[in-house]
């Protein structure tokens, strides 16, 4: 067995650095081949972990050995039999949820991140050296405990091979830890950082949203043992990223919930929620049932899928709509999260230009590394490939049938025994599934062609109705509200500092795109007075809506002077509300009770 022995040291929290070595008895006469991904699977982007690796050493017992870096993340040993020690120093100080990180509350350690692959080995083991300022720090993982490892203790780790090792982080620090089962399969909740988080309710809230994403599919994954939500809170962060059979999160100190108020339900906590929500889902949907593509990935460079819509947005679409279906939130917040939605897919034009199949496979480049032209370019395929999920719903629901219908069969053809998926396998199963040739166009149409998403229509079916209103800047998205004076069409994006509007991003078509305005300007003035918020709104309110407006801005410290023309501001603000008149379809589509 090609057996490899992966030592991490927790060496230096001021510094940030980790200890790596790397041991085991070379398996044929050839130089070893060690190489660190370039990116992390669930995350489309390159990112260099190598970068971070320092110091890099090797030997055996007769001293130093012989080696080369080949390029940005390989390295290569020449040996002679005789067992072999790599070793190197890693830089943690990464806060995502992606890489590594390392202080005095908290280790991170995302082993896709800081142990190099040695290609060809099999059998792995991960030995965790326990900090010896720390005594009181625990370790979270979904690794395999070695049978002398107590629970959530430092000590050794077996993975299988390395996609294994990489897809199983490891968070240690001073662990809040409460544990629930789920069919006879224990989940533990995990929270480092949070201040006086309720694990109780917490758990007891994944609970039962795990009961309802596992109602999805019908089954959890037979070879789903334990899971684990690592949850690393800070003073600022978010993010999530999926794993076989844990996942890594990042939220803020205090979204958990105050155990001082078993009643109140923050929009941060129901974000946490929704994101716990999202990456559990992940467990079925594209860490087993995946894209083909992505069954045996490559990772030093980037692979592409056209199927992030799918994977994405299916996920995004059954999140929050997993929190309805409990209880956990009610309709009415429901259906502010989903005109939120409805809100940002129609407000940017880059729908009209990009398909979602063409915004997954660009992904790498375009969706992961937005600029400010993103809203004019870039598609976002979690958020529209929710709402294709909607439509797709809605379709399916008129003819008696529904979407978890058609994610159950996806489960059975090539989820569960993971075949991978392609546009064909797709076709062919939504086409068994309803019987509707039409349907199975329609969504082709939907995600391979540009253009708008039948909502309304969509809508119907659930008992909804869906109206829009003019909106009073691009971060206005939702809630019901009336103006007094209707509001003005300007068309940037743009945050208010201390010396005027700094504009951020520039719609296409829009009155500010007229006028010359550009991402990057600092408006100054605005008819005159010194652009502030309420100078701003003023203006905006007071002069009439045909009426120019003269603007003062500094571009790259050049003072310009532009005239803007105003617009009645499109209606872009999706509103949904219930029909009384139809409880029942909202009823069956929720599964709720009157
Ligand atoms: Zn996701």
């Amino acid at each position: 067995m090609n057996q490899v022995r992966y030592q991490l040291s927790l060496l230096d929290p001021v510094s940030h650095y980790y200890q790596v070595r790397i041991e085991f008895t070379p398996w044929s006469s050839a130089p070893i081949e060690l190489q660190l991904p370039a990116w992390i699977p669930g995350s489309y982007m390159i990112r260099d972990f190598a970068r971070n690796l320092q110091r890099f050493k090797a030997s055996d017992s007769k001293g130093a050995l012989s080696w080369q870096q080949l390029d940005k993340q390989q390295w290569q040993v020449n040996h002679q039999g005789l067992p072999v020690r790599i070793e190197y120093l890693v830089y943690a100080f990464d806060l995502s949820v992606r890489a590594n990180y390392f202080n005095d509350e908290v280790a991170v350690i995302n082993p896709a991140a800081c142990c190099l692959e040695v290609i060809g080995a099999a059998q792995l083991e991960l030995e965790l050296i326990a900090p010896s300022a720390y005594p009181d720090w625990r370790v979270a993982t979904g690794l395999r405990r070695d049978a002398n490892t107590a629970f959530a203790s430092f000590g050794l780790y077996h993975a299988d091979h390395y996609q294994h090792l990489i897809d199983c982080p490891l968070l240690c620090g001073n662990l809040c830890i409460e544990s629930f089962m789920l069919d006879a399969v224990p989940h533990h909740v995990v929270v480092v950082g949070a201040y006086q988080p309720d694990m109780a309710r917490f758990s007891q809230e994944l609970q039962r949203i795990c009961a309802a994403q596992r109602d999805v599919f019908g089954e959890l994954p037979h070879d789903l043992s334990e899971y684990w939500f690592l949850t690393w809170a800070v003073d600022k962060g978010y993010g999530g990223l999926e794993h076989r059979n844990s996942t890594l999160l990042l939220c803020n100190r205090f979204d958990l919930p105050n155990p001082q108020a078993p009643s109140q339900q923050t929009d941060d906590y129901i974000t946490l929620l929704g994101l716990c929500s999202h990456e559990y889902f992940h467990t079925w949907w594209v860490k087993r049932a995946r894209p083909k593509a992505l069954l045996n990935y490559r990772l030093n460079a980037e692979q592409y899928t056209d199927q992030l819509w799918l994977y994405e947005g299916f996920t995004s679409y059954f999140d929050d709509y997993a929190l309805v279906r409990t209880g956990l939130i009610s309709v009415e917040k429901y259906l502010q999260l989903l005109s939120e939605t409805f809100s940002r897919v129609t407000r940017a034009s880059s729908q009209m230009h990009q398909s979602l199949a063409a915004s997954s496979l660009n992904a790498w480049t375009m969706y992961y590394k937005q600029d400010e032209n993103a809203q004019n370019a870039v598609v976002n395929y979690y958020a529209k490939g929710s709402l294709v999920a909607l439509c797709l719903d809605a379709r399916l629901q008129q003819q008696g049938l529904s979407l978890t219908g058609f994610m159950q069969a996806c489960w059975q053809a090539f989820g569960r025994e993971e075949l991978g998926s392609d546009w064909d396998t797709l076709a062919a199963i939504l086409l068994e599934y309803s019987q509707n040739s039409a349907l199975v166009q329609e969504l082709w149409q939907w995600v391979h062609q540009i253009g708008v998403l039948p909502l309304e229509h969509a809508i119907e079916t659930f008992g909804l109705s869906l109206s829009w209103r003019a909106a009073l800047n691009q971060q206005d998205v939702s809630g019901n509200k009336t103006f007094v004076v209707e509001p003005r069409a300007f068309g940037a994006w743009y945050e208010f500092k201390t010396d005027g509007m700094a504009v951020s991003a520039v719609a296409e078509q829009s009155p500010a795109k007229q006028a010359g305005i550009m991402a990057g300007d600092l408006i100054i003035a605005v008819d005159g007075l010194r652009m502030t918020e309420q100078n701003w709104r003023e203006v905006n309110q007071r002069k009439a809506c045909d009426a120019a407006i003269e603007l003062h801005l500094f571009r790259q410290q050049r003072l310009l002077t532009v005239t803007l023309q105003p617009a009645p501001a499109a209606s872009t603000l999706a509103i949904l509300t219930t029909n009384p008149a139809q409880a029942a379809l909202l009823q069956r589509w929720l599964g709720i009770g009157a």
